[in-house]
């Protein structure tokens, strides 16, 4: 028979094992965060994200989720691959810039299997442990559940912030019925800064700790199915998929920690390719290079669709208008849509031989290389 403690330890020490960098525990109570979320909810800034609106009372309730949950331990699996460069895509808006959680493989197999493995070890240590776990899976408050335990703060972006590691990592949670002991939250550290709040490209974190996502370039060009408002595909600049400024802009991930994991690290050079190479792609191409990857779960109509906007983002060039001319006549009714108007946003900088970088994001870059000199 084993400590309640002694559990909790080799549950720390198998999170080591297995590669991650924090594993720990809080009680199940969600009070104020759930109202929180609720109240985002209601008042529709979840978008079409209709998922969020269902199954509200086991996010609220864990215990129903998995019967007899009296903890939640949660786990913290950091992904930044190395040469992240981001500088240098911001700076070339004729390159692809995909989120960088998303260059590498799909990160929820890898997480669950060892997640699994963890719990599986438990059991052999405990009589009648009931367990389940977690990776962004199912209606699970994993962000506030990160903070309860301590995991790191809730960031005016509304990503957990962890004061040595920054924020570029994954959670995973492990809903468990052991009374181990609860860890403590962690001071918040955002102090007076508002960089996240005034760098985002579309004014999307609408109050500290409130995003609305229907204003923020993750959920435009990858939960939202549907044609993407015209007054954000300029900001959009080159973000094809997800968009990393907030995280970027934060001074916390100075201290972000490298992945030397295999699985995150950039496949068929999505760090640094070019946007007109990725447009070329067909769909088979799209659907066999992007297998076990994140990005083909937005399906080749939305990813032709964002890659659109980009081009017309790109500075002016005879090549890319062609491309764009060229693909019109094959391509949905929604992405033609966007072609038009990357079309005619070619047209336009080619009349007024604009910047095609915004204000802001130059102010970004100017911050990246200032906080990241390893980056620049
Ligand atoms: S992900 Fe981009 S668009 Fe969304 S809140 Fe952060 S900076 Fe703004
Ligand atoms: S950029 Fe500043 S305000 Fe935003 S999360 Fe980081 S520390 Fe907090």
């Amino acid at each position: 028979m084993h400590s309640l403690d002694a559990i909790k330890k080799a549950i720390c020490d198998l999170a080591n094992e297995q590669g991650f960098q924090q594993a720990r525990v809080s009680d199940v109570h969600t009070g104020k965060y759930f109202e929180e979320f609720e109240r985002w909810v209601n008042d529709g800034m979840h978008g079409s994200m209709s998922y969020l609106e269902r199954n509200m009372d086991l996010r609220q309730f864990p215990e129903k989720l998995q019967p007899e949950t009296c903890r939640v331990i949660s786990f913290r699996y950091d992904y930044l691959p190395e040469k992240a460069s981001f500088g240098k895509i911001l700076s070339a808006p004729e390159l692809a810039n995909i989120s960088r959680y998303a260059l590498g493989r799909d990160y929820h197999k890898l997480i669950r299997k060892k997640l699994q493995l963890i719990a599986r070890s438990v059991e052999e240590l405990v009589d009648d442990l009931s367990f389940r776990v977690f990776v962004d899976s199912a209606p699970v408050l994993e962000t506030s559940f990160a903070e309860k335990s301590g995991i790191g703060w809730k960031g005016k972006h509304t990503l957990t912030i962890n004061q040595e590691a920054g924020s570029w990592f994954f959670l995973g949670e492990i809903f468990i019925n052991l009374p181990l002991s609860t860890d403590s939250p962690v001071e918040n550290k955002c102090g007076q800064c508002n960089a996240c709040i005034n760098l985002c490209p579309t004014a999307a974190i609408v109050a500290p700790y409130k995003i609305d996502a229907r204003r923020c370039i993750s959920y435009l060009t990858i939960e939202n199915k549907d044609s993407i408002p015209l007054e954000f595909r300029e900001a959009m600049g080159n973000r094809i998929y997800g968009c990393d400024d907030c995280q970027l802009a934060c001074p916390w991930n100075r201290f972000a920690s490298i992945s030397q994991e295999s699985d995150f690290q950039p496949r068929y050079n999505l760090d640094s390719e070019s946007l007109l190479n990725l447009f070329n792609w067909t769909e088979e191409e799209f659907n066999q290079r992007l297998l076990g990857s994140p990005i083909r779960r937005i399906g080749f109509d939305c990813w032709q669709r964002n890659i659109a906007i980009a081009l017309g983002n790109a500075p002016n060039n005879d090549l890319i208008a062609k491309t764009l001319q060229d693909k019109l006549e094959n391509s949905s009714p929604m992405v033609a849509e966007h072609i038009q108007w990357a079309l005619g946003q070619q047209q336009k900088s080619h009349t007024a031989n604009t910047t095609t970088i915004s204000n802001k994001t130059q102010k970004l870059i100017r911050t990246i290389n200032k906080m990241l000199p390893r980056d620049a």
